[in-house]
């Protein structure tokens, strides 16, 4: 192949650079793979992002793709592309875990929504990359098996929960990953590595066959090198499925269309409340230098008022445990989770597989949800927190009548070095407190690198209308075309 020269860097790439060099045959689909593989081999062992790898998989199907490409056949933006999968969706006949010894060996008998519809798009699947358990958390330290090092700094944590994905990303052992959000769990990890990541509108993306944490939250999404990708993804796994009942029944547009380089006339609110709060004066500069970007190509900026965000995190660590501790009651022996072998009765057992399977920050929800939702405290926690809920989303209404789109950080700091919040889970937790809005609200959000602060990058978080993608990545886009930071790579130590 003409493009052998090219063969060590590719890993370097972006989806759609791949693509047109796999059209013009300039390079092959198992080409690629072996880049995108011998980059794991040279680095996993000190990113550790995958939890498991489908070698072989990879290149039966990058080899498909070649042969379609040979025989003139249709291809799609996603055809031979390695795609890395967060661990808590199913692919059929391939061990997911969710980082849990409860699944430690648990091999789904069926592939989730998302994982069929990039299957159809010729992608091909690298393996499954490290989390937190169950998706708990905001560093990948949950994770049962071991951390994710973050590959701008191994000293820290790449964030999480989907930490393995985004490290995977932005340390170049794959082209594009997904993910899951539930407060923050797309957003935050693809901040502290430098890549982009997005939410998309709850019920955009089919959560069939994704392992539940917080149902009224949870929403599966892209990690990527660039926005352009993004939107590549989004039109690969959006849509309507009947099989997750919360799935919305638009019809999908092609995002990539909204890929335009200009927000002139463009109004972006920033919440004061946001930016009153602590946050690290590195990304307050950062995301500072962005609000005077954006004003300087043409959108008009100006303050916006979110009056009950104070309340978010607490509203959001009330109705995630709760609907987590309903979520995680499958994993009991008997429908999910290795049963213990030497339980006495079915009690016993019970006790036995969900006291050794489950880590401390999940037995921590458990314990949080079921006293939110039990009785006595029901009216005091859980519905008072309902109600903040829609307080919350009525602010985001509110404010969409005046802005198109709400401009933050997408983290009061960049990403920190293992073990320094693992002791208290509040100062885990506040991590959260940009992102945790969004899924209040089931608004879309994305965040875009926006610059370095001590060498560790900063995001840029730009939240949009229920099903504003479009207005998201065409601001996304354009602050893209207008800076670097997105063509950073790590020097991996
Ligand atoms: N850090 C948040 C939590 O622990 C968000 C996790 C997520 O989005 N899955 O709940």
């Amino acid at each position: 192949m003409k493009g052998r020269r090219n063969q060590l860097s590719l890993f370097r790439l972006t989806a759609h650079e791949l693509h047109d060099l796999l059209v013009k045959k300039e390079i092959s689909a198992q080409e690629l793979s072996e880049s995108i593989f011998s980059r794991i081999g040279s680095v996993e062992d000190r990113i550790a992002a995958y939890i498991t790898l489908t070698k072989e998989r990879a290149f039966e199907c990058a080899r498909a793709v070649d042969r379609q490409i040979q025989n003139g056949g249709e291809t799609s933006p996603l055809s031979g592309i390695p795609i890395a999968l967060k661990d808590n969706i199913c692919t059929g006949g391939v061990r997911t875990t969710a980082a849990s010894k409860m699944l430690a060996d648990f091999i789904p008998p069926y592939s989730a929504t998302v994982v069929k519809k990039l299957d159809a798009t010729g992608a091909v699947v690298t393996g499954k990359t490290n989390m937190d358990e169950f998706a708990m958390g905001s560093s990948t330290e949950n994770s049962a098996f071991f951390p994710t090092k973050n590959p701008w700094n191994l000293e820290r944590a790449p964030g999480g929960s989907s930490g393995g994905s985004a490290a995977a990303v932005a340390s170049g052992e794959a082209v594009c990953a997904l993910g899951s959000d539930t407060g923050g769990s797309i957003r935050q990890p693809a901040s502290f590595c430098g890549v982009v990541g997005m939410k998309p509108t709850y019920g955009a993306v089919s959560r069939y066959g994704v392992i539940a944490y917080a149902s009224s939250f949870d929403q599966v999404g892209p990690i990527t090198k660039d926005v352009t990708d993004c939107a590549l993804m989004l039109n690969a796994i959006c849509g309507h499925d009947p099989l997750d009942s919360m799935s919305l029944k638009s019809d999908v547009p092609d995002y990539t269309s909204h890929l335009v380089n200009g927000v002139r006339g463009l109004k972006i609110g920033v919440p004061e409340e946001y930016m009153s709060t602590e946050m690290d004066s590195g990304v307050r500069a950062a995301v500072e230098k962005a609000m005077a970007m954006f004003g300087s190509l043409g959108a008009t900026v100006d303050y916006a008022t979110l009056p009950h965000s104070s309340y978010a995190l607490p509203v959001y660590y009330i109705i995630a445990p709760a609907e987590a501790s309903s979520n995680m009651a499958r994993f009991d022996g008997v429908r999910y989770g290795a049963g213990a072998g030497d339980a006495e009765d079915v009690i016993d057992l019970f006790i036995k597989t969900r006291s050794r399977g489950f880590g401390p920050e999940v037995k921590r929800r458990i314990m949080l949800g079921t006293y939110a939702l039990s009785a006595g405290y029901y009216d005091a926690y859980y519905l008072k927190a309902q109600k903040v809920r829609t307080l919350i989303k009525e602010d985001f209404d509110r404010a969409f009548l005046k802005f198109d789109l709400l401009l933050s950080p997408t983290t009061p700091c960049t990403a920190f070095r293992f073990g320094e919040k693992t002791d208290d889970p509040y100062q885990m937790y506040l991590t959260d407190v940009y992102t945790a809005p969004a899924n209040l609200a089931g608004i879309p959000a994305i965040t875009i690198p926006c610059g370095f602060a001590e060498g560790m990058p900063v995001g840029l978080q730009l939240m949009g209308r229920h099903q504003g993608e479009a207005t998201l990545l065409r601001a996304a886009y354009t602050f893209e075309q207008n800076t670097d930071y997105h063509k950073c790579f790590p020097e991996i130590g």
